[in-house]
């Protein structure tokens, strides 16, 4: 790396693909104001980030990955290759094994003016205070999931409600009727207690203690909320998004991909697209997706569907209106050909925020983590979308095709 003079910032994202990709946009961004980045990873995660950083002037520092992790397999480095969400815990729990090799690594490097790290990685802000470095805390999530997380630990505004379905209020935040099926456990529970609220209690005061969040979101989008996290809340957010407005364009000379050749031909028809995923994480039920099919097909609309779920060979009804694909893809540039009119899509933050980008409405159908809130914001709060509901009343459970 050659000797820096101005400004560097260290960044390190969770190894989960939806933690990575942003934080890579916002090194790009950093970089492009003339800003050394230093991004940490590991060797199984690099050759994915070089793909996307398409830079050479970035400098990528590999750290071994922690070895013998209960219940992750040898060799799996990132989220999206564990068996099971089960894992994900003891995944996230080992990253602090790697707390040793990152500040040899810090020694070796040019000082640096900030660590952006992610929430998951907790640990990093022990290593930023032994360097004296203020480190920024990045989630991943929108400011209003974030606020209404906080909410419910500060202030457990659902601790009187007899069932999970039921609507509690907050008084802050009148309009809303939020239940505790709204939030994935531990936030969502009356008596959180075990590994995953121990996890997150280091996490949470982690980033009581740090200079302030990057947010992959824009203040107008959730400016009340914003305003409440700054001044009810804190430490201090920033919006730096929609981060994927720094997404570097594909290579032209790789070969275009099937599914835009067919997205292509869709719109040379005149024939709308729906674009379906529910990301890299959502374990979806193998009844769910057959069921999904099963709609697609009566809904007559054409549709391209990313299905990274395993196990799911053959889907009934698919062939003659839809195109499954089960390779990466390159998400951005589809919400952004000109046949996809629709995403029907699980609301991962990211995905929201790219959808928004690439004004494309989208159908709700959130699954896991913070993705339920991310579609009360999507259909109720900024109405860029409608929520599938499904039948039982609640905000979770199975959806029937009808
Ligand atoms: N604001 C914004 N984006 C943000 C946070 C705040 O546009 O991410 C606006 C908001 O209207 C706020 C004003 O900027 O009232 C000033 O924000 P703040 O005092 O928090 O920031 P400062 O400029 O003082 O650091
Ligand atoms: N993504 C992609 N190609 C794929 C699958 C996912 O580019 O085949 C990207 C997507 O554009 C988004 C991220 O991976 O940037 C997934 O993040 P999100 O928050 O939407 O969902 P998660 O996977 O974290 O549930």
């Amino acid at each position: 790396m050659a000797p820096i003079s101005g400004p560097h910032f260290i960044i390190f994202p969770f190894m989960s693909q939806g933690h990575t990709i942003p934080l890579l946009y916002l090194g790009r961004l950093l970089r492009r104001r003339s800003i050394a980045v230093t991004i940490f990873t590991t060797a199984g995660n690099s050759p994915s980030i070089r793909a996307i950083l398409q830079e050479t002037d970035i400098n990528l520092v590999e750290l071994p990955f922690p070895k013998e992790i209960e219940s992750v397999p040898p060799g799996v480095e990132n989220t999206d290759k564990l068996p099971s969400m089960a894992s994900f815990l003891p995944f996230a729990i080992a990253t602090k094994n790697m707390q040793h090799d990152f500040e040899a690594a810090i020694q070796n490097l040019q000082p640096a003016s900030c660590l952006i790290s992610d929430t998951f990685l907790g640990w990093t802000q022990q290593s930023a205070e032994k360097f004296g470095i203020p480190r920024l805390v990045f989630s991943g999530m929108g400011i209003f999931s974030t606020t209404m997380c906080h909410i419910l630990s500060r202030d457990r505004p659902h601790a009187g409600t007899v069932s999970p379905d039921s609507p509690f209020f907050i008084p802050d935040f009148p309009q809303l009727k939020l239940t505790r099926n709204d939030f994935d456990p531990p936030f969502g529970e009356i008596e959180p207690t075990g590994e995953w609220v121990d996890f997150m209690v280091v996490q949470i005061l982690a980033m009581a203690k740090s200079h302030g969040l990057v947010v992959n979101s824009f203040y107008e989008l959730e400016s009340s909320y914003v305003d409440y996290w700054n001044q009810k809340m804190g430490p201090k957010a920033w919006c730096v998004g929609p981060l994927c407005s720094a997404k570097p364009p594909s290579i032209a000379s790789v070969e275009k991909p099937l599914y835009m050749e067919w997205l292509d031909e869709k719109s040379a028809k005149g024939v709308p697209v729906l674009y379906v995923s529910f990301g890299t994480q959502a374990e979806v039920s193998e009844e769910q997706l057959h069921e999904i099919a099963k709609g697609l097909e009566k809904s007559q609309v054409s549709f391209l569907w990313v299905l990274r779920s395993k196990g799911v060979e053959y889907l009934q009804g698919v062939e003659n209106r839809g195109l499954i694909v089960k390779e990466w893809v390159d998400q951005m540039e589809i919400l952004q050909h000109k046949a996809v009119k629709g995403f029907l899509s699980h609301c991962g933050w990211n995905s929201v925020m790219e959808s928004l980008s690439a004004n494309v409405p989208i159908l709700a159908f959130p699954m896991m983590a913070e993705q339920h809130l991310n579609a009360r914001l999507v259909a109720e709060e900024i109405g860029v979308g409608f929520r599938i509901m499904p039948s039982n009343g609640s905000v979770r459970g199975f959806v029937a095709a009808k």
